[in-house]
């Protein structure tokens, strides 16, 4: 099997030059390719039924035979159109085909075939428009479909792969160990290949699934914690102080538990045999920017250097300026470089990096920048980590030397999630929430009650509070959607008296900061936005959250936003306003209303909604999974997860009988989702 990805897909009978192209835009430049590439679906042909009970608009598989061979015609602008007359021994069904020359030569006069197609026409007069057949004796029960593509159909595809199929030597070595196969009840892979493609009924089928996603969650699992295992080289920047019980006295408030809990985790990691890669993962609120200021502060005390990179300028802003009022009274130089730092001031900052004079750099992708230099980089902090991808944690890390590692994450996701996403880090969770926190009051209303709600929203700004009106898009569009700028008006109409900031992505960052540091400062009291608010934002005076078009976010989302209120000593309310009648949808949004705790509402999306918003949108950096679906599969992942640690804990990967597994691991992860190369 291994060696068909070295065939070329043009060895394939029948594929040219041309046709390769089209392969390797689908992701398939060799034969092994393409045997991985799995069908999107599947067609049930079994079911043939009569012409004259073909249920109309409905998609029909018919069976008949050719009465004459098909004619041509040429109509205005060109178009060929081919007739022709099938039956099936009760009813006549004429049959149109546009464009292809070649349906005389496939459709036999006096043959029979399966025609799959909607059945229009009159009681007298049954036609069909287009439809797909096969042959009756090439015939399968059950139809793979492939993602075709322009000028390769799905059928093109299905019989490449029958030919591919006969490529596959008649014994070849499984890359799953026999034994292993057997503890797992997983077929063999020649099998799985051959029944994925071409089942022929619904169990073989489902045997073929579940080896090929088991297999495909193993390989993963084991790529990221050999990722892990090869990172945990030496420890060049040890620390040697213990607990930083110095950093205490600077603090405002006392840590909580789970805070003094991460941040020995991380100090055990950063005094150890290798480097620290550790992810800290808390709710929004939970107090993750004190864990980085603590280990920062230990870098510092030890004549060392620390970098934090945040996803945008306001948070890089907000981050520098907490950390540095509270680092700086202790002697720790603290600077920030963005995208808008001044270019004579970007100079200053170089310089006094690369001599050692700052401690603690905090900023945007800026950091990444080519004159960025460090004289003793030993701590990368990355906050808000799912939106950066894999590449540019390690670009950072790239910096120093083997520095430790620190990725902070506010999206609380389930630990088999958390372990497939950042398989290569140990994860310390922030549990516990900094105490006086006010409860938030969280209400579901429809549009008719928005006149109340701001109403409500006028009583709390007569209070001296701030709030956030959250709508969904930034111009307007057909389907009626609130946008912003049309938003902006309603709300400037409702509280004529009222500051009012906008706030949307397509700002440029300079005006968005602006923006931001002018709500956060109390100059503007409410704050129309779209979802750019939602990472990360520290304004204790805001108590409102009013999102409209509620039905159109995610549940974690959702979370995110609510967590920019009950910040301060003032309750606080999150306000959905949603129009939507869908049972699925209302259901949703109560289930958040009824709950606080970030990963219930994680694990209720993951359930939900599925893993797009983990796996999809994001970039995770991570190999594009074939087959294998993280919410439909979590029982195979658990296994999967089980069976990879076993196997690199007893050694067994790194044996004789593996070597299978090992290259594919190493095939997997040399393409990643960003079609960048993933160094193993
Ligand atoms: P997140 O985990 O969402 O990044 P932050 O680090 O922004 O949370 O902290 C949220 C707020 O809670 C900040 O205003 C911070 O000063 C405060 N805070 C953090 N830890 C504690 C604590 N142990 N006790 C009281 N307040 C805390
Ligand atoms: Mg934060």
């Amino acid at each position: 099997m291994a060696s068909l990805f070295e065939q070329d897909i043009t060895k394939l009978k029948g594929v040219g030059e041309k046709r390769a192209a089209l392969y390797r835009k689908l992701g398939a430049p060799t034969v092994g390719d393409l045997l991985r590439m799995y069908p999107r679906t599947y067609e049930d042909w079994s079911c043939q039924v009569p012409i004259q009970e073909a249920l109309p608009g409905e998609i029909s598989i018919i069976k008949a035979m050719v009465l004459k061979k098909p004619t041509e015609q040429r109509i205005r602008g060109g178009m060929l159109l081919y007739k022709t007359t099938v039956t099936d021994g009760e009813t006549d069904l004429s049959l149109t085909f546009f464009n292809n020359k070649y349906i005389p030569s496939l459709l036999k006069e006096g043959g029979t075939y399966l025609f799959r197609g909607k059945v229009t026409g009159s009681l007298l007069r049954k036609e069909m428009v287009a439809p797909e057949f096969t042959a009756e004796e090439k015939s399968l029960a059950i139809v793979p479909v492939y993602p075709a593509t322009q000028g390769l159909t799905s059928r093109m595809i299905s019989s490449a792969m029958q030919n591919a199929l006969e490529m596959l030597p008649k014994t070849f070595r499984d890359p799953l160990p026999s034994e292993l196969r057997e503890r797992h009840c997983l077929c063999h892979l020649g099998f799985a290949l051959e029944h994925i493609h071409f089942p022929g009924s619904e169990e073989e089928l489902e045997t073929a699934r579940r080896r090929l996603i088991f297999e495909e969650f193993l390989v993963l699992q084991l790529g990221l914690l050999r990722m892990k295992s090869r990172r945990k080289g030496r420890n060049l920047h040890p620390l040697n102080r213990g607990f930083p019980e110095g950093f205490l006295k600077l603090l405002p408030f006392e840590l909580t538990g789970a805070q003094k809990r991460a941040i020995s985790e991380a100090i055990a990691d950063m005094s150890g045999a290798s480097p620290m890669n550790r992810l800290v993962q808390g709710d929004v609120g939970s107090g993750k920017t004190a864990v980085a200021a603590a280990l920062c502060w230990s870098v510092a005390q030890s004549g060392m250097q620390a970098a934090m990179m945040a996803p945008t300028e306001i948070l890089a802003s907000q981050h520098y300026a907490s950390l540095s009022s509270l680092l700086g009274p202790a002697g720790i130089g603290v600077a920030l470089l963005t995208g808008s730092t001044k270019p004579s001031e970007k100079k200053a900052l170089y310089h006094s990096l690369a001599q050692g004079e700052i401690q603690l750099v905090i900023g945007t992708h800026a950091l990444l920048s080519e004159g960025v230099e460090f004289q003793n980089l030993s701590l990368v902090i990355t906050d808000e980590q799912h939106r950066f991808g894999v590449e540019q944690r390690s670009a950072l890390a790239q910096k120093g030397v083997s520095p430790h590692l620190l990725v902070m994450s506010a999206t609380p996701i389930p630990r088999t999630l958390a372990l497939m996403l950042y398989g290569d880090l140990d994860i310390s969770v922030l549990d516990e929430l900094p105490p006086g926190r006010q409860k938030i009051d969280t209400y579901l209303i429809d549009s008719k009650k928005r006149r109340r709600a701001f109403a409500f929203v006028q009583r709390h700004l007569d209070e001296g509070r701030q709030g956030y009106l959250i709508c969904p898009l930034i111009e307007e569009d057909e389907s009626g959607m609130s946008s912003v700028t049309e938003y902006g008006k309603l709300v400037a109409q409702a509280f004529p008296q009222v500051p009012v900031g906008l706030l949307h992505g397509k700002m440029k960052p300079k005006e968005k900061d602006r923006i931001m540091k002018e709500f956060a400062s109390g100059q503007l009291r409410l704050l129309v936005s779209t979802t750019v608010v939602e990472v990360g934002v520290d304004v204790p005076n805001a108590v409102i959250m009013l999102i409209e078009n509620a039905e159109r976010y995610g549940l974690s989302q959702l979370h995110q936003l609510r967590g920019r209120i009950g910040r301060g000593t003032h309750k606080s309310t999150c306000i959905l306003v949603t129009d939507a009648k869908n049972e699925e949808t209302l259901k949703r949004l109560k289930l958040f209303r009824d709950t606080s705790d970030g990963f219930q509402i994680a694990d209720a999306d993951l359930k939900l909604r599925g893993p797009g918003d983990f796996f999809g949108s994001r970039q995770h950096g991570l190999p594009q999974l074939k087959i294998a679906d993280m919410t439909n599969d979590l029982e195979v992942l658990r296994q999967a997860q089980q069976c990879a640690k076993e196997l690199v804990e007893n050694g067994q990967l790194e044996q004789e009988e593996c070597r299978g597994l090992r290259a594919e691991i190493r095939r997997l992860f040399s393409k990643t989702g960003n079609g960048e190369t993933l160094v193993l």
